[in-house]
């Protein structure tokens, strides 16, 4: 069972991912409509049984203002699923600058990487080429919709559609 309830734009985009209780808010207060629902009965009343929604749609298109992922420590471990991109390594993770910044390497989506502390080291303040050493997987900006991930992994193949 989802833990979680997709939620969509107007224009049916996947935007974002509310807990049960909050979706349910949303469709009573007659802000979003049920898309899909699950076949858990989550609410009962004397007349009806409400089963839980899997996919909800905002009736308003809202304007996300911020489409981006945040650049934090944390999501650029959860882009290269908390692998060291050089080794492969999960532990003691830290974060390299692929172009050091002694080098003129900026703190940016495609040049963070998460690298363990051995691989780190060894790469030190040299650039790739200088310390022979290559990507495993190569980084990139990610969308938000690469954080839906996670909730996929064990929800509805009801999200399916939505996130393509
Ligand atoms: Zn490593």
């Amino acid at each position: 069972m989802a833990s979680g309830v997709l939620v969509l734009n107007a224009d049916f985009r996947a935007m974002t991912v509310f807990s049960i209780p909050k979706a349910f808010l949303l469709v009573f207060l007659d802000k979003a409509e049920i898309i899909e629902k699950t076949d858990d009965v989550v609410l009962r009343t004397v007349s009806t049984a409400y089963n839980a929604p899997s996919v909800i749609r905002l009736r308003k298109y809202v304007n996300m203002p911020f489409k981006g992922v945040m650049l934090s420590r944390q999501n650029i471990f959860k882009r290269d699923n908390h692998q060291c991109v050089y080794c492969g390594s999960r532990r003691d993770l830290t974060l390299d600058h692929v172009v050091p910044r002694s080098k003129g390497g900026n703190s940016s989506w495609l040049n963070l990487v998460t690298a363990c502390q051995a691989c780190n080291s060894r790469k030190g303040n040299r650039t790739l080429e200088e310390a022979s050493m290559s990507f495993s997987q190569k980084p990139y900006k990610p969308s938000f919709l690469i954080f839906l991930r996670d909730y996929t992994k064990n929800a509805d193949a009801k999200w399916l559609p939505y996130l393509c």
